[in-house]
């Protein structure tokens, strides 16, 4: 026995409501995935923030090492010069740049030494929020790539529902179908085909009439004469 065209018709919405769902899922995908890149790009910039503090404590510290290679450089000149000045003024002048040399050393080193401290705590701050943001990253590239197959297996599934589609139109009378398909056009307007509940309609909720109730009662599709969408009922088809 050939189904109805009930249930012909309730088949054919099963599977366009389904297309739809997976539609809307698949559109909805590329905006999902575009917030996982963003927050990967902010975890790596926080990453290399990171190691650029650490970068930043330890050049300072490299220009202080410098500087005093600099400045043991010139008072050793300064002191085989002495040798060679014979006017005291001059050597008096020699001796007190090698002392503030040496003043402008004594300050380098202690600027390394706190220095030394901040480099640490900058390294493991660095090492902490790098060992962090690593899972994080790891955590937003499997779900990247969850989605990304998801929208694989949505693609396939629509493909497959859409090429399977012709069949399920076979043996709908012509009007119904075309009815449905109007109906269907509206994205916003739900199913097109929807159980009267209690004797409403399923769509717009307004009572049906004594008249509609008979009919859906012999397993006819009929339309409510409030919303026009498509009504059945659903006893029929449990008996
Ligand atoms: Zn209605």
């Amino acid at each position: 026995m050939s189904d109805s065209p009930l249930k012909r018709l309730l088949k054919l919405q099963e599977a366009d409501m389904r297309q739809r769902d997976m539609e809307t899922r698949l559109e909805n995908l590329p905006k999902e995935m575009q917030r996982l890149l963003a927050r990967r790009d902010e975890v790596m910039a926080s990453t290399a923030a990171a190691a650029a503090r650490f970068r930043a404590v330890k050049q300072k510290i490299q220009k202080d090492e410098a500087l005093i290679a600099e400045l043991n450089a010139a008072s050793d000149k300064l002191r085989q010069q002495t040798t060679m000045v014979k006017k005291n003024n001059e050597y008096q002048a020699m001796l007190a740049s090698i002392e503030l040399n040496k003043k402008k050393v004594s300050e380098a080193e202690d600027r390394i030494l706190l220095a030394a401290d901040e480099l640490e705590a900058a390294g493991k701050a660095g090492a902490r929020i790098k060992f962090a943001n690593d899972a994080e990253l790891k955590n937003l590239k499997a779900e990247f790539d969850e989605l990304f197959a998801f929208s694989k297996t949505l693609k396939e599934e629509i493909a497959r529902l859409r090429e399977g589609r012709p069949a399920l139109l076979e043996n709908i009378p012509p009007a119904l179908l075309s009815a449905y398909e109007a109906l269907l056009r509206n994205q916003k307007g739900g199913p097109p085909l929807v159980p009267a509940v209690d004797e409403n309609c399923g769509h717009c909720q307004l009572k049906i009439t004594a008249q509609t109730a008979v009919a859906l009662k012999r397993g006819e599709v009929v339309f409510c004469g409030n919303c026009q969408y498509m009504l059945y009922d659903p006893q029929v088809l449990e008996g």
